[in-house]
């Protein structure tokens, strides 16, 4: 039988109009508007596309939302007032530096300076602290967006191996974390494969549910799976294709026709877990601003 696809652009539209439900109700009682600040650095064309997407998700969440552009010489020093402002500003609740930062800023200085109240992105070390020892923070949102994803397609991850290809500290390394808490949602036995292992199908053979965040086409093939495997695929690569008008189609970072045989359910790349991130960025601005309520 044919695996199950996860509809990650269904489950996305689901989570914001929640979020756009939750938001007017928070303007209507406590005459809050959940409001999001973007800083871009540069010219990057991928990163003014992520930035219009998040902005185009406030809109439709009935936030709040303001962009900085500012040049790729721009100092360091510039955008640590920036984002000094904003974490004192009591309309912003959620501060987000789109990454990559030109190489003359230090990315991880510029993240440290993002207030961990305001961290919607999960990337302060104070977040990722709490994240790690199990006490309530923002969650990043790629990370969160999978666990969303499981929950929402009911598969239960409590004492199943899961299995995560990818040690990186935006996907691999959150997630890992997040699934192997004490907790609803999560209590997974968890294993991370990464590229020093000699052979990974010793890993990815083994688990129950299959994460592969690797950013190489078709690292997981069916004949490194055990029947009923449930695969989650974070990759977003771009592979040459002629027939496309545009010259390429995009694709994740498993064989997702093979797996399609083997697994009981799978996400599909387009339309899986990419949809989720906007999602999760605009539940964790949600709840900054409830945060914000005065007691
Ligand atoms: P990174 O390049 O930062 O990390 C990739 C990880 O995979 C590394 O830990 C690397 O090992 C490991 N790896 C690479 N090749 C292999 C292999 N053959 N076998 C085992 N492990 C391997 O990537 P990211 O985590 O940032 O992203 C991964 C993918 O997810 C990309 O395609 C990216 O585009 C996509 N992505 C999608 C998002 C979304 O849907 N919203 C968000 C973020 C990412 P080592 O550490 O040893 O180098």
């Amino acid at each position: 039988m044919e695996a199950q696809r996860i509809d990650g652009k269904a489950i996305a539209a689901e989570i914001k109009e929640e979020v756009r439900q939750k938001t007017a109700l928070l303007k209507e009682k406590h005459r809050i508007v959940p409001g999001l600040a973007f800083l871009l650095v540069g010219d990057n064309a991928a990163s003014k596309t992520y930035v219009r997407s998040k902005e185009k998700a406030c809109d439709l969440c009935g936030f709040h939302s303001t962009t900085i552009t500012m040049p790729a010489d721009a100092r360091e020093s510039d955008v640590l007032d920036k984002i000094g402002t904003w974490n004192i500003d009591p309309d912003i609740h959620g501060i987000l530096v789109q990454l990559p930062l030109p190489g003359h800023i230090d990315e991880d200085r510029v993240i440290e300076a993002i207030s961990p109240r305001k961290d919607v992105d999960g990337f302060h070390p104070v977040t990722v602290g709490k994240l790690v020892i199990g006490q309530e923070t923002f969650l990043p949102c790629t990370p969160a967006g999978i666990q969303e994803l499981l929950l929402r397609s009911k598969v239960d991850t409590a004492g199943k191996h899961v299995v995560v290809v990818g040690r990186s500290n935006i996907v691999g390394k959150p997630v890992a974390n997040i699934l192997v808490q004490k907790a609803a949602g999560a209590n997974a036995v968890v294993t991370i494969a990464h590229s020093a292992a000699e052979d990974i199908s010793r890993y990815t053979r083994d688990a129950d549910i299959l994460i592969v965040a690797t950013g190489r086409v078709n690292t997981v093939t069916s004949d490194m799976v055990k029947d009923g495997v449930v695969v989650i695929d974070v990759g977003i690569n771009r592979v040459d294709d002629a027939t496309k008008e545009r010259g390429y189609r995009i694709v994740g970072d498993v064989d997702f026709d093979g797996l399609l045989k083997k697994a009981s359910a799978i996400t599909p790349v387009p339309g899986g877990v990419g949809p989720m991130t906007i999602a999760m960025l605009m539940q964790n601005t949600l709840r900054s601003a409830e945060n914000s309520i005065a007691p």
